[in-house]
């Protein structure tokens, strides 16, 4: 599923793709993908946009157009973008399709979803969903203070408070099990337990992680860190019962609001 770091290489790479040229043709393959009753409507209304920029919230993208409504894509579990000539054939999967344009060259971006629970937009204005999300710590760091406050005030474990994404925008199960390892922080610890010591250094872990991880996307194309690798690479994630990196105790393994977390025992205190 992706997380910050893939979304970022997403938008790099649609950056290099669209930034600049315009909408010929949208077409949707598969209406599930379109939310918000804009399916039938989105063809006409994207054709014709120039493609201005791409930002990214979190796990959300916005394609910004030079006029028109707001367009916004999400990635789901395993949705993603791919370039392709503008005549080749269609990508298995496939579920929608821009087709662009800049002078005379034509070209087409895909959005490719097997499990369609990714999914799209159009808006008039910004919308509740966007505005919701916490500070995205790639764009505004993770400040000590403000993850304090906001962890303060929620009796949930910390794992699951790092999974919501309107306390912090784009952190999902793979960089909150990394993190927490990096801290030597206890998943299971309620998030309104921690002192500030503690807070400072979860920051700093989550902002290692996902520098980490960014740096693990380099592909020309969009690709998830946790698939199409031989080898999981990272320090937890994924690795329940294998011994812990630090000092060899079997990793743990429990679920969380219904989401798997690895951790280790012995190493990663209750608090700090
Ligand atoms: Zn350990």
């Amino acid at each position: 599923m992706p997380e910050l770091p893939e979304v970022e290489h997403a938008r790099l790479c649609l950056v290099r793709w669209t930034k600049g040229r315009t909408i010929a043709a949208a077409l949707v393959m598969d209406a599930r993908v379109v939310h918000g009753g804009a399916a039938a409507g989105l063809p006409a209304r994207l054709a014709g946009r120039r493609i201005t920029g791409l930002r990214r919230r979190g796990k959300w993208l916005e394609v910004t157009l030079d006029a028109g409504p707001r367009f916004y894509s999400h990635l789901g579990m395993t949705g993603k973008w791919v370039s392709r000539p503008v005549d080749a054939p269609a990508e298995r999967f496939e579920k929608a399709r821009l087709e662009l344009v800049r002078g005379k060259v034509r070209t087409s971006v895909r959005y490719v979803d097997p499990r369609v629970l990714g999914r799209m937009r159009l808006e008039e204005a910004e919308p509740a969903f966007w505005r919701k999300l916490g500070p995205d710590p790639l764009h505004d760091g993770v400040d000590p203070r403000a993850l304090g406050e906001r962890l303060a005030r929620t009796p949930r474990s910390i794992k699951e408070a790092l999974m919501d994404q309107a306390l912090l925008a784009g952190v999902g199960n793979i960089l909150a099990t990394e993190a927490l390892f990096a801290a030597r922080l206890d998943p299971r610890t309620r998030a309104d337990s921690l002192d500030a010591r503690t807070v400072k250094a979860l920051a700093r872990a989550i902002e290692a992680t996902i520098a980490r991880s960014l740096a693990l996307e380099t592909g020309p194309e969009i690709t998830y860190v946790s698939e199409a690798r031989a080898e999981n690479p990272f320090s937890v994630y994924g690795r329940g019962g294998e011994p812990c990196p630090r000092c060899k105790a079997p990793l743990r393994r429990v679920v969380q609001g219904g989401r798997a977390t690895v951790f280790c025992a012995t190493c990663q205190r209750p608090r700090v």
